[in-house]
C-alpha cells in the first residue's frame, strides 16, 4: 500500500505507473549513480557534504585528503586549531562559517554518539547543522538506506514533471515517498539531480532531446 502524499491524498495506480515510467527511464540513462563526493566511510561523507556547500564536488575531492589525513575522525578534529582547518578547507568557499561548522558537527558526534556517525535520520537530524537534506544523503549514500534527499534539482525537476504540486522541500520528500515504492527510494536523488544538471537544467533545459519529454506536462518546455 503506498503511503500519503503532503496533502494526505494516496497516489492512484496510474500515478504511480507514471512515475516508474519516469524512473525506468532514468535508470537507463544512469545505470548506476553515486555522489561525486570520494569518501570512505559515512564521517568522511558527512563533512565532505558540509564542505561542498556553494562550490564544486571536485574542489571539495581536492580539499578533504588533506582534512582527513591530518584530523582523521571526529575526535581529531574536534579538538583541532580553527585557523589550522581553515587554511586547509580555503579555496572550497565560506571557510570561517564550514570550519565552525565541521568543528561543531565533529565534537557533536563525538558527545552524542561516542564518535560513531549514527545511521537514522531521526538521530542524524540532531547534529548541528544536519537537516533533512544532508541526512537523507548520507542514509541513502552511505548506507543504501530508504531515504528522497530534496535538493534544488530534484525540486525544480519534481516540479517540472508535476510529481509534486509543493514548494516546501519536506512536503515533495513526502510526495516522492508516496509515488515511488521503497526499495527505489535510495537511487531516486541522485538520479534527479544529475539529470537536473544534464538536461532539465534551470535555465535553457534540453527539452528537444530529454528523453521524458513525452511526460513532461511543463507549459514552459521548449522546442
Ligand atoms: S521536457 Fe524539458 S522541462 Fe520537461 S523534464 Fe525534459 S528537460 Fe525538463
Amino acid at each position: 500500500m503506498p503511503g500519503l502524499r503532503a496533502d494526505g491524498t494516496r497516489p492512484t495506480a496510474t500515478e504511480r505507473g507514471r512515475a516508474r515510467a519516469i524512473l525506468n527511464r532514468l535508470k537507463k540513462r544512469y545505470p548506476t549513480i553515486r555522489t561525486a563526493l570520494d569518501y570512505r566511510n559515512p564521517w568522511e561523507l558527512l563533512v565532505a557534504t558540509v564542505l561542498s556547500a556553494q562550490t564544486t564536488d571536485e574542489n571539495v575531492n581536492r580539499v578533504a585528503p588533506v582534512l582527513f589525513e591530518k584530523y582523521p575522525g571526529p575526535a581529531e578534529l574536534a579538538e583541532a586549531n580553527p585557523e589550522d582547518v581553515e587554511r586547509i578547507i580555503f579555496s572550497t568557499g565560506f571557510y570561517r562559517q564550514k570550519t565552525k561548522s565541521i568543528i561543531a558537527l565533529a565534537a557533536a558526534v563525538e558527545e552524542m554518539y561516542d564518535g560513531v556517525v549514527p545511521d537514522t535520520i531521526e538521530e542524524l537530524v540532531k547534529l548541528p547543522g544536519v537537516g533533512r537534506k544532508t541526512a537523507s544523503v548520507l542514509l541513502a549514500e552511505a548506507w543504501n538506506k530508504p531515504a528522497i534527499a530534496v535538493d534544488t534539482h530534484v525540486k525544480r525537476v519534481a516540479g517540472r514533471l508535476e510529481l509534486t504540486h509543493n514548494t516546501d522541500p519536506d512536503k515533495i520528500e513526502q510526495d516522492l515517498k508516496a509515488l515511488f515504492p521503497t526499495e527505489e527510494w535510495a537511487g531516486i536523488s541522485m538520479r534527479f539531480i544529475q539529470f537536473g544538471r544534464d538536461v532539465c537544467t534551470a535555465r535553457n533545459p534540453k527539452c528537444g532531446s530529454c528523453e521524458l519529454r513525452l511526460y513532461c506536462p511543463w507549459p514552459d518546455k521548449q522546442a
